[in-house]
């Protein structure tokens, strides 16, 4: 079934809204209990008039099999997946979507006729925000161009191996990965290197970064979610052309110190809530194989 390989996927036959009395989706996490999710995938289920709950479900790692494999009961339509839990689900399910399988990480996954499907629309959903924003082009395929432009990602943690293997599949013209330990961002470079004939340069000292035209910085690390802390000097930033764009994965606090210092020298911001938001739209689209009400979910997180 996973044949997209992360791009909008397929909305086929509507999903059969009859079974008795709920159909149960939700996400698995440790912690769960800050999660937006049930509030923006809730109304678009209501709204859909979808038989269907959005649920917390606290997993610790030992309870993690026992909770995927109680995703093969009739009523469920899936679950999404977060911190820590995207990697160590891979090898419980049946089968994973190949854009998954590279990134090593599933955030969506679907059940079908007691089978397990994963994926991950992180990585899709980063791109649909950037394109909202006016970063890139959609293509007839509905898949996000980023041709032309120089990636600077920060980090190289899990979030971050999302964003680089969206960022190379959608064609930057080179990919800057700056992360506090090297080794780390190294390794990332290499392995995107099966996919990708681009260049890839990895660095930790953010004095190094050399500015470039049409660049997108994406912010990945966790810097930002708390106090006045930011992954890039503000005098690196400064070096940046007024048409950079930045994107923090962060959507709490949604204006972060990263975003704060690059709006005030001019260049073009947006939070993560955008990634969220559309990250859920194809999770949604997933279980229900309806197109998500993007309107409806936007304005549910608002
Ligand atoms: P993670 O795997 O723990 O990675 C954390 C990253 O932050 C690593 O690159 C780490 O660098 C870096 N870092 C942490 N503390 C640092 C410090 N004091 N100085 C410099 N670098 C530091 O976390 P993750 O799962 O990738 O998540 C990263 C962020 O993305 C989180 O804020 C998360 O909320 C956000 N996120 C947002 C969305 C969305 O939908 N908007 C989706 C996924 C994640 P080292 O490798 O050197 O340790």
């Amino acid at each position: 079934m996973p044949e997209e390989d992360g791009a909008r996927m397929s909305t086929g036959e509507p999903l059969v809204q009859s079974t008795p009395p709920f159909l149960r989706v939700g996400l698995i996490g440790d912690p769960v209990a800050h999660s937006y999710s049930p509030r923006f995938q809730q109304a678009a289920f209501d709204t859909l008039r979808i038989p269907a709950r959005y649920e917390l479900w606290h997993t610790p790692a030992a309870r993690l099999i026992e909770r995927v494999r109680s995703l093969c009961g009739e009523e469920f339509l899936g679950a999404n997946v977060t911190i820590p839990h995207k990697e160590a689900v891979l090898p419980l399910l049946d089968e994973v979507d190949p854009l998954a399988a590279r990134i090593g990480a599933v955030n969506t996954i679907v059940h079908r006729d007691d089978y397990l499907y994963g994926y991950n629309t992180d990585a899709p959903g980063l791109l649909y925000a950037l394109q909202e924003q006016g970063v890139g082009e959609l293509d007839d395929d509905d898949r996000v161009s980023l041709a032309g432009h120089t990636a600077i990602l920060l980090g190289a943690g899990g979030a971050a191996r999302g964003a680089a293997f969206a960022l190379v599949e959608a064609g930057v013209k080179r990919l800057i990965i700056l992360n506090r330990h090297l080794e780390r961002a190294q390794m990332l470079a290499s392995e995107l290197q099966s996919v990708y004939d681009g260049p890839v340069f990895s660095l930790s000292d953010p004095g190094f970064l050399i500015p470039h035209p049409a660049a997108i910085i994406v912010n990945a690390t966790s810097l930002g979610m708390h106090g006045d802390v930011s992954p890039l000097p503000v005098e690196v930033l400064a070096r940046f052309d007024p048409d950079t764009f930045v994107y923090d994965m962060i959507y709490n606090p949604t204006q972060t110190y990263l975003l704060c210092q690059a709006s005030a020298i001019g260049l073009r911001t947006a939070n993560g809530l955008s990634m969220l938001l559309h990250q859920g739209a194809l999770a949604f689209t997933l279980w229900t194989r309806r197109p998500a009400p993007l309107d409806v979910m936007r304005a549910a997180l608002a």
